[in-house]
């Protein structure tokens, strides 16, 4: 059998032998250089991510088909095909290309989830450039940081954005000599020092050469989501395509008949690799939704749109779980197939909350900024182990290992035992730096292993439990607390929406653990409850790792990309400077 054979008899046989036996054998005639030959890259290694994800189907079969439905409360939603999208994307490269921007030069882009962002970063691609895609929230110096460390040369944004955030930044972006408006949001126009987007795109061309970028071309510059301190810049290529594919069939099983809705924003990477390249490599139909989160017009979008395959985050299940078990019985999701989430630990409670309400349990995957694509899921090949992130996907070799004093790692081959998870590297989508800061990537690798800096187990059935990130690990009375344990238990409390937990500074057991949680429609804080609380972590825990003692906030403070700062949390009990807060969500 030749590599495409076997990849497609793979993939047959993910959705017919749903087990784990045969998801091993799977896993072994997986290899990276039969996935590039199913996605008939050429033997000197050219590749490019649009030309893959737009110009493949744009020249095929699913030409006519929907590649993005933009959908935005109170207007009537915008349907693109995937021959439109090439058309788009070309006219922007040729809006480069006529502007002299060349390969390898840096745009970044700052708006809603309006689709000439996804224009902008796919025909940035098409013509060889740098992505980076920014949060629209971010305020006015975490986009210069961004911006100048990137060096970036072009910005696209909208006016309304740019007059309250950039205009008067600009002379501190010494790099940045294009800025391209969408206008119309503010209704302002002739904006001095910028170029009216839509003008320049009616003006260029809409035929265009893919770049022949190479597989280890840069392509984007994604920002990690700043939970653990200031965020990385982390460098991605154009290989980095293979894992998008590969991961969007064996994660989140995209087939071109699903709908499938990514609800997270392209600033941070999961809305970039599987809000916009996986599903248009798949010929899959993306819903994108303009607004913010909402339970009621999410559920009635899973309905309306008949969304088939989900992919979201802890934090929005979490806000819907909080929101109550009467909105979702006005909706029904008969299509609904396939739920995924990544961000943060899936809590258990979570995943039977999905079945009850949604009628589907959640798989949680893990990954990272770092990684490029997902690496650990719970696939629909095998059964879900509520509370573990999965089994490593094909092509990903993963293990628990000990750092050791001379900087070598030891693998930890027995099961149940905590330890760094660490991944072998030569997936094509790992990062290929950190910009400008090549000591702290260097210092992410030992040998073979990438260490990601999670703790994690595996169990003797090899899936892989999160236990918590290396900082944020309580050490008490001789023990260590993940936070994700004591979090998940506290949840199963029906009060409780969401808890945040941190160790303290005891001077008799080193550290003791606080919680912090917010509370469930219907419930009020009071001392009886919190009495309650910690009896019930007590029950659950034992006293080493419950907590000594619990607040009840209105809610935690998180990141633009739904993750708790357990960091601010500790910084603000003890009174510490609250460090790098360009990615915490406002109200935090
Ligand atoms: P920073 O590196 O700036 O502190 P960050 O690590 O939160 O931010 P991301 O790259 O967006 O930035 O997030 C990756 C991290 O998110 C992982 O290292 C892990 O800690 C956490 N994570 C992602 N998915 C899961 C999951 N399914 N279960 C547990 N943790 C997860
Ligand atoms: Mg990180």
């Amino acid at each position: 059998m030749d590599a495409s054979a076997i990849i497609r008899k793979t993939a047959a046989d993910l959705r017919l032998a749903p087990n784990l036996a045969d998801y091993a054998a799977e896993r072994q005639c997986f290899s990276w250089e039969a996935a590039r030959a199913e996605l008939a890259l050429d033997r000197e290694g050219r590749v490019n991510i649009a030309g893959q994800a737009v110009e493949r189907q744009a020249s095929g079969d699913l030409r006519k088909k929907t590649a993005f439905r933009f959908v935005s409360r109170g207007a009537a939603s915008r349907d693109v095909s995937f021959e439109g999208l090439s058309r788009l994307t070309s006219r922007f490269a040729n809006v480069l290309k006529n502007l002299g921007v060349g390969r390898g030069e840096r745009v970044f882009v700052l708006s809603g989830r309006i689709p000439e962002l996804y224009v902008a970063v796919l025909g940035s691609l098409k013509h060889g450039a740098v992505v980076s895609p920014l949060f629209s929230a971010f305020g006015p110096e975490p986009i210069a940081t961004r911006v100048n460390l990137g060096e970036g040369r072009v910005l696209v944004t909208t006016d309304l954005l740019y007059e309250r955030k950039v205009a008067k930044w600009r002379e501190k972006m010494p790099t940045l000599e294009h800025v391209l408006l969408v206008t119309g949001e503010g209704g302002c126009t002739d904006i001095p020092g910028t170029l009216d987007l839509a003008t320049l795109m009616a003006d260029a061309g809409e035929v265009c050469e893919v770049a022949p970028t190479g597989a280890e071309d840069m392509a984007l510059l994604h920002f990690t989501s700043g939970t653990t301190g200031t965020p990385k810049g982390a460098i991605h290529v154009h290989g980095a395509v293979v894992t998008h594919w590969a991961t969007g069939r064996y994660a989140l099983d995209l087939h071109p008949e699903d709908i499938f809705w990514c609800t997270a924003d392209p600033g941070w990477v999961t809305g970039t690799s599987y809000g916009i390249v996986a599903p248009l490599l798949h010929g899959v139909t993306s819903i994108v939704d303009r607004e913010e989160f909402d339970a009621e017009r999410w559920y009635s979008i899973l309905q309306d749109q008949a969304v088939t395959v989900w992919y979201t985050a802890p934090t929005a299940i979490r806000m819907l779980m909080k929101a109550g078990a009467e909105i979702p019985r006005k909706y029904r999701f008969p299509q609904l197939r396939f739920i995924a989430s990544v961000g943060e630990p899936l809590n258990p409670e979570a995943v039977r909350w999905g079945k009850e309400v949604l009628g589907l349990p959640i798989h949680d995957n893990w990954w990272q900024t770092e990684t490029g694509g997902i690496m650990i899921a719970n696939t629909p090949a095998f059964d879900i182990k509520p509370g573990s992130m999965g089994r490593p996907l094909p092509g990903i070799d993963a293990a628990i290992v000990k750092r050791q004093e001379d900087g070598s790692v030891a693998v930890i081959d027995a099961p149940d035992v905590e330890g760094e998870l660490a991944l072998k590297r030569g997936w094509p989508s790992m990062f290929r730096g950190y910009l400008n800061n090549e000591e702290r990537y260097r210092k992410c690798f030992s040998g073979d292993w990438y260490l990601t800096g999670d703790l994690a187990k595996r169990d003797a059935d090899g899936y892989f439990w999160f236990v918590g990130r290396a900082d944020d690990v309580i050490k008490s009375a001789g023990h260590l607390i993940g936070p994700f344990e004591v979090e998940s238990a506290l949840m199963e409390h029906p009060a409780v929406a969401e808890a945040g937990v941190i160790g303290k500074p005891d001077p008799v057991v080193g550290e003791v653990v606080k919680a912090f949680v917010s509370l469930k429609a219907g419930f009020e804080d009071s001392e009886a409850l919190r009495m309650e609380l910690l009896g019930h972590a007590r029950k659950r825990l034992g006293a080493a790792v419950a907590p000594k003692e619990i607040a009840v906030v209105a809610s935690l403070p998180r990141t633009r990309s739904g993750k708790i700062m357990r960091r601010l949390l500790k910084a603000r009990e003890l009174g510490l400077p609250e460090g790098d807060l360009s990615t915490l969500e406002s109200g935090g």
